[in-house]
Order: structure tokens, then C-alpha cells, then sequence
């Protein structure tokens, strides 16, 4: 942790935040029951207060994103009936079901000739037909055809099923989708790790112990990735620290985690929602930053807490900059996934919007790549030709 934190006493008007603060100020570690006091507090600005005081230590007014295209190539999954929360998926001869060819990928790629991008996001179904070969042959003629873009592809249930289906190592795999391309993975399939939760949402898909054992494993070939945790469907306060001690103990273990994205749960189109009868109810803004902020205290050992607009809205993710936050979901350019589950946010979003959303909330808007290096700084709000005022209306 930082030497001195700005944190303001006066600003904690919960008595129980004061011991964390003390804790805060000391550098020491927080345990559950620090976590369990964030998550509880009525407090909670005083939960941003002093998870901006953390991120500002760390990053000062600078906030990075990145300049990125998504790819979903299949969204036909073998789990498409076990995975509750889920409205992307379909069985192969499902109306709606589809599964790229080559072309098709290239054709989709090619939106970002021409344009910033810098990096593919590329994540899709378990489909039994898309093996090691569908992928190594996508992730070569990608780099042939845009030798500049990195490859953040695969989650770790994507990457325990192309082992399973080839009879293949975690490790084997990884290797092989390396040499083709695969520069790093991205975090999303870690749901909750929870095996009680899992059983109700997700009764067959990795489990949490085998998730972490993927990251370790790309951690330990050189492989950096992201780590996620789904949050604001069955699971209690107790299973999401569980959750988030189980990416610390790793990222203790070997540093390879990049960012920790918490991701919100939308109940539409998809069978979770209608069990708990929440069609159209997502995530409450409150939970939604305070989740963020006690990611960025509780996870000491993460540069980066990242917020994903698309999941919970442009406007909130400018809130976060002020609890703790200090990344931002980039262009995107043709979102599917939370689309397909309620998400009403735009598909993707203009450099120039990013740019206004970071400055409106008084911060410095910096382009990074995918392993978090500065590809440009931005002026700040006030800096350049962009008067503050002129910020703060558009964004
Ligand atoms: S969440 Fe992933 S693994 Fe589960 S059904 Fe959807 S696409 Fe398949």
C-alpha cells in the first residue's frame, strides 16, 4: 500500500470505516471483516472517500482505457441450459445460433482499419465444433492482417474446454494459442466462485479453484490476464470477499493479474432473472460503486480496478473515477453479450465520448495497451482547447 493517504476523518461518518482507515494509513492488509464493514457501511462515501484516496495515491487524476474492438465468434455452448444468468448462448441448431467462419472474423476485423484499435477482444460459447485448430487458425490470420492489434482472447472456461475436448493440458493449450497469437487472456467466466452459488447459477461450468488454476498457469508462462467477479444475483457479501480473497491469495502468488473488473448482473432474457422474478431490475448505482470500491481496498495487491460502462452505464462509470476507479471499457466498438441480457448502453463508444466522459468527472484521460503501457496522454479538463465547464456540460 501508499505511504500517506489523503483520507479526510471528517469525511467517514460511519464510526466502523475509522478503524479501516487507521489500517489504510498504516499500509496494512484488510481482512473479511474489514471488507464485510465496507460492504455494510450506510456510509458510502465514505467507502469512495477512502477508495479514492487509495486510487489517488496510486494513479493521481490519470485514467486509462483502452482502444479496443470485440469479437464474439460463436455463441453456440454446451452449457447453454446450465448457465442461469446467461442470455448469449445457443444450442447449435437454436434459432439465432451462429458460429463465424474464418471470413466472417476477418470481415469483422476489418472495422478497425483505419481507426484506433489496438487490441481484439475476442470471447464466445463452448462450442464443440471451435477446437484448438478454429482458434490457432483465427488468432494467425488476425496478426497477419493487423500485425499491430493485440490478442486478448479466451477465458479460462473457454481454455479448460478446448483442453477437454482435445485431451490436452491447460498448459498445452495455452502454449499452442500462444505461439499462434495470444498475447493475454481476459477475466470474464469467474462468475462467483462459490460452490453453492455456482450450483444455482452455473452448475456445470468451471469451477472457482479450476478458474484460478488457468490464470496461474498462463501467470506462470509469461501469459498476463484479467480476473472478473460477477455480482447482484444470488450471492451474499460473505461469498464475494471469498471471491475476491481467492484473486488476492493468486495475484500474491504471481503478480500476473492486470485488472479486476467487476462485472454486474443484468436478470433480462435470461432464466436467472425470470426465477427471481427481476426482469428489467439490474444492479442498484449504489452497489455498483461500492463494489468497486472495496475491490480497489480489499484487492491491495492490483494496479487497476476497471470499470465496464457498458454494464452499468456510461454516467456511472464516470461516478466511479471517484471510488477508486482508475480504468475504463475503451471503444468496444459492437458489443453482443450483455446486449443480449438487457444491457441498454450503446454497442460502442467514439474516442471523443471517452475523452468527455474522463474529463467531465475532472480527470486526465490517458490511452494505454493492453498490458496497461501509455500509447498517449490526453489533456486534462481546463488543458488544451476544452474549458472546464465545457467539460462538465457535455459529459
Ligand atoms: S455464460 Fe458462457 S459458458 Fe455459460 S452458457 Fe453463456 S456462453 Fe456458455
Amino acid at each position: 500500500m501508499t505511504a500517506s493517504l489523503a483520507i479526510d476523518p471528517a469525511r467517514l461518518r460511519d464510526p466502523a470505516l475509522r478503524p479501516v482507515a487507521d489500517k489504510l494509513q498504516r499500509g496494512e492488509r484488510l481482512d473479511r471483516a474489514d471488507g464485510l464493514r465496507l460492504f455494510r457501511s450506510p456510509d458510502l462515501l465514505g467507502v469512495g472517500h477512502l477508495a479514492d484516496a487509495v486510487n489517488r495515491a496510486r494513479h493521481g487524476d490519470r485514467v486509462t482505457f483502452a482502444a479496443n474492438q470485440h469479437i464474439n465468434p460463436t455463441n453456440i455452448c454446451v452449457l447453454r441450459t446450465t448457465c442461469a444468468f446467461c442470455g448469449y448462448a445457443r444450442l447449435p441448431k437454436e434459432a439465432g445460433a451462429y458460429r463465424y467462419g474464418l471470413d466472417q472474423v476477418l470481415a469483422e476485423s476489418d472495422r478497425a482499419d483505419g481507426t484506433i484499435t489496438r487490441e481484439f477482444h475476442i470471447v464466445g460459447g463452448l462450442d464443440m465444433q471451435a477446437g484448438l485448430a478454429y482458434y490457432t487458425e483465427m488468432f494467425r490470420a488476425l496478426k497477419a492482417r493487423h500485425p499491430q492489434v493485440h490478442i486478448k482472447a479466451l477465458t479460462a472456461v473457454e481454455i479448460a474446454h478446448i483442453a477437454r475436448i482435445e485431451k490436452m493440458s491447460h498448459e498445452a493449450v495455452l502454449l499452442a494459442l500462444r505461439e499462434a497469437g495470444l498475447d493475454t487472456l481476459p477475466g470474464g467466466g469467474a462468475e462467483t466462485f462459490s460452490a453453492a452459488v455456482r450450483a444455482q447459477i452455473a452448475g456445470k461450468k468451471l469451477g472457482g479453484a479450476e478458474y484460478i488454476e488457468v490464470h496461474r498457469t498462463a501467470h506462470r508462462l509469461g501469459i498476463r490476464s484479467n480476473c472478473t467477479m460477477l455480482y447482484g444475483h444470488v450471492e451474499s457479501l460473505e461469498d464475494r470477499l471469498d471471491h475476491l480473497a481467492m484473486l488476492r491469495d493468486l495475484q500474491d502468488d504471481t503478480g500476473g493479474f492486470l485488472a479486476f473488473i467487476p462485472l454486474a448482473y443484468h436478470p433480462d432474457d435470461n432464466a436467472l432473472g425470470a426465477q427471481l422474478g427481476r426482469q428489467g431490475t439490474s444492479t442498484t448505482g449504489y452497489d455498483d460503486l461500492r463494489t468497486l470500491a472495496v475491490g480497489r481496498l480489499f484487492l491491495d495487491n492490483f494496479q487497476h480496478v476497471k470499470s465496464h460502462w457498458i454494464m452499468v452505464t456510461p454516467a456511472l462509470t464516470q461516478l466511479a473515477l471517484h471510488f477508486g476507479v482508475n480504468d475504463i471499457e475503451g471503444t468496444v466498438v459492437r458489443e453482443k453479450i450483455y446486449h443480449a441480457v438487457g444491457a441498454r448502453t450503446p454497442q460502442g463508444m467514439a474516442l471523443d465520448d471517452l475523452l468527455r466522459l474522463i474529463r467531465g468527472a475532472g480527470k486526465r484521460p490517458v490511452e494505454r495497451d493492453a498490458l496497461y503501457r501509455v500509447v498517449r496522454e490526453f489533456d486534462g479538463p481546463g488543458e488544451g482547447s476544452e474549458a472546464p465547464a465545457a467539460a462538465l456540460a457535455g459529459a
